[in-house]
């Protein structure tokens, strides 16, 4: 076996944004240092005769790691200074106009933030990249001490994957009842690079619910506002779709909190030691999980760099000497390693790359994509479903199939696979936004591993109230008081690869009262009264199970009935 180990260039220049400097990684101060390896391995491997085809006596294995790169998705001071100022100059101008009483005391201010603001699973399909910076100098804190941030950042920046699921869209909710004081749209919003570019964007006041509170929405696609200087808006409701529109270098929300002017953390930790602005505070994600894979017939140049679209091939052929398979990921710690198995239709193992470094072991990576090419040539004779898999630090990460057939044929494309998915709060109250979150695996969502869309289809006691295409595995409606309420709701989502549609599942909530205690026995719920007492009293004469409501339990006797009167004179409180 021969390795050629060609170049390894690191650190690149710095550059405002991600990846650690493991020579400082317990300074959570440092500055936030980039590194971009180019590593390039040549294997030759004759393989064991064990491993030999019939028809090709002496086959060879070549490939290996081509490229690991950080990434720069993101990354800058996302709003420029001067658009900043001229943003919030009129916003204070138009919430002087609209009567907006935007001053107000931020001493017991106690609003929560039930959601975050952006369809999607956090730390899944969308990656919750950047903090606030918590260091007025120029190190870099984040709120749990960390470097999830870069210098001056003054909000979270929650990231897709690439332009793919933006071209879809990936919708942005107001995360409380505001007033748009603040809206931008019309600007081109596929931008890779940070230089100064008017963002399209939207501001809320949330005066009426907490005075002088603001909420910003930034970078959001041309064209997708769907909300007017003025309106009044409900939580829930979509006000844009993320982009890259302005200072930013591919597809995030960059989601502001302020009150009185000031930016705030949200999030509660060692060094924002504050209650949580959240209902819910949700954890970082610290371990290592790919959010795509794929693979693409050739090799791909070592150019090539998100956000732009993976290439993707959706089978192979007996004349592609050479196939790449990428990975998209997260939390890569330095030292790793990663192994590939190429196993033919027949179950049979073909080659067992063994496990192999990165090539880095002094950089943790908080996000990185990685691409190799191999040529195996069996995969050139035996046509069939091959399984390619990928083990990142020995967990197996990816298990792919993979198609191979004559370049004569082209294999027939398959759906997506259908997903199932849960409503979240799962008993929502009617002042509730209720999303439907997906349980859709991030790399094995379709059988060719091509993009896909989920249409989410909304009804409330049958009447649609929101159909919508998203790349995002999570949507959501405002309350349903806003609808005037409802009994039933349901939402259908079907996947989609854009040649063909998965199946859809339907998922229902029943909605309205339930029974407040053991002793509301019959409609309406929510209140003890007399329907209670003679549905009791009925299913007591019935000997019913449901009417035993005290020991001994299995037998119907006057000590249920005791417990029913006690139970009734509690009522529902
Ligand atoms: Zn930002």
């Amino acid at each position: 076996m021969a390795i050629g180990l060609a170049s390894i260039a690191s650190p690149a220049p710095r550059l405002p944004h991600d990846v650690v400097d493991a020579a400082s990684a317990n300074d959570p101060r440092r500055e936030p240092v980039r590194y971009w390896l180019t590593i390039t391995l040549a294997v030759s491997t004759p393989l064991a005769a064990t491993f030999a085809e019939p028809v090709e006596p002496t086959p060879t294995v070549t490939g290996g790691l081509m490229a690991l790169h950080a990434p720069e998705a993101q990354a800058g001071p996302c709003i420029q200074p001067s658009e900043r100022a001229a943003a919030l100059h009129a916003a204070d101008a138009a919430s002087m106009l609209l009567g907006l009483d935007a001053a107000g005391s931020s001493l017991g201010a106690d609003t929560r933030f039930p959601f975050y603001p952006q369809a999607g699973n956090l730390y899944s399909d969308i990656f919750h990249n950047n903090y606030v910076d918590l260091d007025p100098s120029s190190g870099i804190l984040d709120w749990a001490c960390e470097d999830h941030t870069y210098n001056g950042h003054l909000g979270h920046d929650s990231d897709l994957r690439t332009f793919s699921e933006q071209r879809i869209g990936v919708p942005v909710f107001a995360a409380l009842p505001g007033v748009v004081v603040g809206v931008a749209d019309g600007n081109f919003d596929e931008r890779t690079s940070l230089t100064p570019a008017p963002a399209n964007y939207v501001i809320l006041d949330h005066s009426a619910l907490d005075p002088g509170l603001r909420t910003l929405y930034w970078h959001l696609k041309n064209g997708s506002i769907a909300v007017a200087l003025g309106e009044s808006v409900e939580p829930g409701q979509q006000l844009g779709l993320t982009a890259s529109s302005g200072f930013s270098s591919g597809p995030h929300l960059h989601f502001e909190t302020q009150r009185n002017g000031l930016v705030f953390e949200t999030m509660s930790g060692l060094c924002s030691p504050t209650n949580s602005s959240w209902a819910t505070q949700w954890s970082k994600r610290r371990e290592h999980y790919l959010r795509d894979f794929g693979f693409v017939r050739g090799v791909i140049s070592g150019s090539y760099a998100p956000p732009t679209p993976f290439p993707r091939s959706r089978f192979t052929t007996n004349a592609d000497s050479s196939i790449s398979y990428w990975i998209q990921g997260h939390n890569l710690p330095r030292g790793s390693n990663w192994r590939m198995r190429f196993i033919r239709p027949s179950g049979a193992l073909e080659f067992d790359t063994g496990a192999r470094s990165f090539g880095f072991s002094t950089a943790d990576f908080r996000s990185y994509w990685a691409w190799f090419n191999w040529n195996v040539p069996a995969m050139r004779s035996v046509f069939g479903e091959w399984t390619v898999e990928i083990d990142i630090n020995a967990e197996t990460a990816v298990v792919a199939k993979v198609t191979t057939a004559p370049s004569s044929t082209t294999p027939p494309n398959r759906p997506p696979y259908a997903v199932s998915g849960a409503f979240d709060p799962s008993e929502p109250a009617d002042d509730d936004v209720i999303f439907f979150r997906l349980d859709a695996d991030l790399v094995h969502d379709d059988p060719e591993y091509d993009v896909v869309s989920y249409r989410y289809q909304w009804f409330l006691d049958g009447a649609p109230i929101r159909d919508i295409v998203s790349a995002a595995h999570a949507d959501a409606i405002p309350p349903l008081a806003t609808f005037g309420g409802g009994a039933e709701l349901v939402v259908r989502v079907t996947p989609s690869d854009a040649d063909a549609n998965g199946a859809t599942t339907e998922t229902t909530l029943s909605l309205g009262p339930t029974p407040c205690t053991a002793a509301d026995f019959a409609e309406p719920y929510g209140i003890v009264d007399i329907a209670d007492v003679v549905t009791f009293l009925q299913r007591f004469g019935a000997a019913d199970p449901s009417a035993d409501l005290a020991a001994p339990q299995g037998t119907i006797d006057i000590a249920d009935v005791v417990a029913f009167l006690q139970l009734f004179g509690a009522g529902c409180a």
